[in-house]
């Protein structure tokens, strides 16, 4: 579903994306990690199309994506400020985004009913965000990321403003939802645990480049250079 080719963006003197290659399959659970500062944020705003490519290709389907609209990919992105609204209920605000697309009303209830049950948030669909807990927020926006049905969805450090247990509880919650809908996800984050429970293959970023990517087992268990093991723990 996704190919980033040799992708680089730089700021002044700073490389922060360095030549980056990688491939997502259509239903593949993909996580950046690395350190702060390694380019993790910037190479996901350039796959949405928020930051600007200095040299490389990305396609999404197929499709070269470099130089389209951030609105006219088929992509979505859930930001770590989950920027709900706050005046209006769980359901409006994922109903939002489908009614200013101009979707017929019966359709709206039926997508926002379905998101609402995928995401355990039925009985809530009343309540106003002020009077969720950090998890139920949680869900809400990737509800409404994924009521949109886009095929692919980006999430930059999801889990990051949970504490603890409910980050353990929603990594297992963020990995159910992606498999029963079946869409790829690839998702940002500085956890090593969160980026081996969860996904597929993981793509290890140091200073802009990728250090290793593989499946959790071959990255953890065979580190292929002295970042990479570094990072993950196994040398001083
Ligand atoms: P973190 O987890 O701390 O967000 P990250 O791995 O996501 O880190 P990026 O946010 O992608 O890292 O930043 C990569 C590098 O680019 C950093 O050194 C950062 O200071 C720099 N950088 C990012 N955005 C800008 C910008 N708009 N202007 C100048 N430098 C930037």
């Amino acid at each position: 579903i996704l190919t980033v080719e040799r992708l680089t963006r730089r700021f002044g003197s700073l490389l922060a994306v360095d030549g980056v290659g990688l491939g997502v399959g259509a239903e593949e659970f993909f996580a950046l990690l690395g350190p702060s500062g390694c380019g993790k944020t910037t190479l996901l705003r350039m796959i949405a199309g928020f930051e600007i490519a200095d040299a490389g290709r990305i396609l999404i389907d197929g499709q070269d994506v470099t130089a389209t609209r951030p609105n006219r990919r088929p992509v979505n992105m859930m930001f770590q400020s989950y920027a709900l609204f706050p005046h209006m209920t769980v359901a409006q605000n994922v109903a939002y985004g489908l009614e200013a697309e101009g979707v017929a009303g019966g359709e709206v209830r039926r997508r926002v009913g379905d998101m609402l049950a995928l995401t355990l948030l039925s009985d809530l669909a009343g309540r106003r965000p002020a009077q969720l807990s950090g998890g139920q927020r949680q869900r809400v926006a990737l509800a409404r990321a994924l009521v949109k049905r886009p095929r692919l969805l980006l999430l930059d450090e999801p889990l990051s403003a949970l504490d603890r247990r409910l980050r353990e509880q929603m990594q297992l919650e963020l990995k159910r939802m992606q498999r029963e809908i079946g869409i790829a996800f690839v998702v940002v984050t500085h956890d090593q645990e969160e980026a081996l429970v969860m996904s597929d293959r993981i793509a290890v970023l140091d200073r802009g480049r990728i250090a290793q990517l593989g499946t959790p087992a071959e990255v953890y268990e065979r580190p292929r250079n002295r970042f990479a093991a570094r990072f993950l723990g196994q040398m001083n």
